[in-house]
């Protein structure tokens, strides 16, 4: 079950192994991070099942199937059920004030995890209820569910609650949830209940989608470009008008904090034509490295295909080396040089399964060289449009 760490004082926090690498969202879905919006569905999927809690209100706290909550709301005994119900039937009104976007509760990601002091033992979240924030782990809350999404920050929500004058705390016993990790308990069956609640509101799906995750440390990828390259260098090098230069590249991403990252890209650029007897060919290979941005595109509903939809764009320098080759059948004449530019790529990212992205774009190559014997200047920009593969770990 979550863990999670309750904080009546701030005076535990620059004791937190979190503090250097946390960076906070003042609301959510400003795009300071990658999961903003998909912390925004959470909140949102939350207010609905609390709306349909106080509206309809029958059936709370129990379920028929089989989701993992409703398994958990099916241990419960009738009793559990019954303060449960009436638990929740009392603090949908508070609760729905918190929900609302001007409730001024910020939250706060946390990239290298959030761990307890004193225990060492790692949370999911942490609610400090003084300072109105709730802390999230990153990467943990990346690769939960939404049903699991929805079950943490309600039980992280309710720690902003009271209950007969007190604080609502994770430890102790809470009506009939006995034992020392009875309250703890009965917030993740309140998590549970606001699940079902959602599910019944239709807000979140019943299965959640398994199309890949923008949301990756790592990506490889290989893509197939068609490049312009400008008449007189074509000309120069025997190539045909219609004959274009094409590019594979190979690209890599290391994620550097949620939007950026750093980028390498390996090009090679060819070209081959025959014309009259005379063969002409094109052949570079070169390197970028660089930064890359990557943001979703919209956002959406939870799970839905179109919420995993994302765009990159990277900027980078580097060189390489470029030969052209001039041949018929008597004679072979090649000329190479070594060359410096930049380069600026941009793609459109469309979710597919197993980890695995289609992606479509452009690139802007500047890349100036010079071949002195061939009479070849290659001083303009090039541009490609790119289609793709990739795969993010
Ligand atoms: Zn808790």
């Amino acid at each position: 079950m979550f863990r999670c760490l309750f904080l009546l004082s701030m005076l535990i926090l620059p004791n937190l192994i979190f503090t250097p690498d946390a960076h906070a969202s003042t609301f959510i879905g400003n795009g300071g991070n990658l999961l903003d919006t998909t912390l925004r569905s959470t909140i949102n999927a939350i207010a609905a099942a609390n709306d349909r809690a106080r509206m309809a209100g029958d059936n709370l706290c129990a379920c028929k199937g089989s989701s993992k909550q409703c398994g958990q709301l099916q241990e419960l005994s009738e009793q559990q059920v019954e303060f449960c119900a009436g638990f929740i039937q009392e603090h949908t009104a508070d609760l729905g004030k918190l929900l609302s976007p001007n409730s001024g509760i910020a939250f706060m990601w946390i990239e290298k995890g959030i761990t307890e002091r004193d225990s060492k033992r790692p949370a999911d979240a942490l609610t400090q209820r003084q300072k109105k924030r709730i802390l999230i782990d990153e990467e943990r809350f990346r690769n939960l569910t939404s049903a699991d999404r929805i079950q943490l920050l309600t039980h992280e929500y309710f720690h902003l609650l009271q209950w007969n004058g007190r604080d609502i705390v994770d430890s102790g016993e809470m009506g009939p949830f006995s034992g020392q990790d009875g309250a703890r308990h009965f917030l993740d069956v309140l998590g549970a209940a606001y699940v079902i609640e959602a599910m019944r509101a239709e807000v979140i799906p019943l299965q959640s989608s398994d199309y890949s995750s923008p949301f990756y440390h790592f990506r490889v990828g290989l893509s197939y470009g068609t490049q312009n390259e400008s008449d007189s260098v074509k000309a120069r090098s025997f190539l045909s008008k219609d004959t274009d230069v094409t590019n594979l590249s190979l690209s890599y991403y290391r994620r550097a904090s949620s939007n950026f990252g750093l980028a390498l890209r390996y090009l090679n650029e060819s070209a081959t034509s025959n014309t009259g007897g005379v063969t002409g060919s094109i052949e570079r290979e070169v390197g970028y490295l660089g930064t890359e941005w990557r943001s979703l595109l919209i956002g959406g509903e939870p799970d839905s295909w179109w919420s995993l939809v994302y765009y990159t764009v990277m900027i980078g320098a580097g060189g390489g080396t470029m030969k052209h080759k001039i041949s018929d059948n008597f004679n072979t004449f090649d000329e190479g040089t070594k060359g410096f530019g930049g380069y600026l790529e941009a793609n459109l990212h469309v979710p597919l399964k197993f980890g695995l992205f289609a992606n479509i774009g452009a690139s802007f190559e500047y890349l100036p060289y010079q071949l002195k014997t061939l009479g070849i200047k290659q001083k303009k920009p090039t541009t490609s449009t790119l289609l793709g593969v990739s795969y993010g770990f």
